[in-house]
């Protein structure tokens, strides 16, 4: 007779930057059961031309979709849940994420016309599910978006730490601290194996603090006498409040510029974050403010082509003009 087995099998984002989708499974050989942590894409570049979007082969486990209790999403960036709404149609099982998360979840559907809430399954943070063999534990980390959470998934034979993305921030600004207790709890449980993911984390050294950021923002902005445009990932909420705080400390008005900008303030706004900020500026009103009282936030910060800052700085975008010397 077969024994029980824990099995990882990375479809996606391992050795690789982006389109992160991750299989376990548990089960004797001919009766697994299976879990698949984020379901993200990749944004194609120039070598690959008439491409946009790649996404990880779903082949595998749509082989094997009878015997798969979930899908769990550990963070809103596009590379953890970018491919959601392109592959789930395939798999229509329940998707577990925390509530920021399920709320961008939720629009990417409704973009394709699909009610997905019957399937989606919000965890608040912090807490458990289970899943047949699997008892998942959402452990709050600290990274550039909001609720990023790492999963400590235990079964049987030992416990896994999925850690999805993070960075250690003592100070984020927005969001929780890193749940230190928490994941020394885990450890002091014992851990059969740790799948760990964060950019850069062969180069030694510190990243810095959000509030170093802001700090640093503030000064520079507040020795300007012209329009400031900044631009910054839509995702990157601490960012955004950061620059609202700016505004607001140097007396001017804030303008939100591009769909992803605008959909990501409104996503943290319905999930209880931003509270206590100046009210954003529509572009065509932002257009009669004075040029010191005045503030842009912008999507495009990698420079792409469509994105809100190049149209600007390239002087095509319909609302929002400057002159760039
Ligand atoms: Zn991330």
């Amino acid at each position: 007779m077969s024994k029980e087995q824990l099995l990882f099998c990375p479809l996606g984002g391992s050795g690789e930057i982006g389109m992160n989708m991750n299989l376990y499974a548990y089960g004797k050989e001919d009766n697994q059961k299976w879990i698949v942590v984020d379901m993200g894409v990749t944004f194609a570049d120039d070598s690959i031309p008439g491409i946009d979007l790649i996404f990880p082969d779903p082949g595998f486990i749509l082989d094997k979709k009878d015997d798969l209790l979930g899908i769990v999403l550990t963070h809103a960036h596009e590379d953890h849940i970018g491919a959601v709404a392109h592959i789930w149609p395939s798999l229509k099982c329940k998707m577990y994420a925390t509530p920021f998360t399920a709320e961008l979840i939720q629009e990417k559907f409704k973009e394709k016309k699909i009610d997905i809430l019957p399937y989606l399954k919000i965890v608040p943070l912090n807490s458990k599910i289970k899943l047949g063999p699997f008892e998942i534990d959402f452990v709050t980390l600290t990274h550039s978006i909001l609720e990023p959470n790492g999963l400590s998934i235990s079964t049987p034979l030992g416990t896994i730490l999925h850690t999805g993305d993070w960075k250690i921030d003592p100070n984020p600004l927005i969001g929780g601290t890193i749940d230190e207790k928490k994941l020394k709890e885990i450890g002091e449980k014992g851990v059969e194996s740790m799948i760990c993911d964060s950019t850069n984390i062969f180069n030694p050294g510190r990243a810095g603090s959000e509030s170093d950021v802001r700090d640093s923002l503030l000064k520079i902005m507040e020795i300007k006498t012209q329009r400031i445009l900044v631009t910054s990932f839509a995702s990157n909420v601490a960012r955004m409040e950061s620059i609202f705080y700016c505004a607001k400390k140097t007396g001017r008005s804030i303008c939100l510029v591009g769909r992803s900008m605008n959909r990501i303030y409104k996503a943290a706004k319905k999930c209880g974050y931003l509270k206590g900020l100046l009210e954003p500026l529509e572009p065509r009103n932002a257009k009669k403010i004075a040029k010191n009282k005045i503030l842009y936030l912008a999507t495009g910060s990698q420079g792409e082509p469509m994105g809100a800052m190049n149209r600007i700085v390239n002087g095509i975008h319909p609302e929002v003009f400057f002159r760039v010397r």
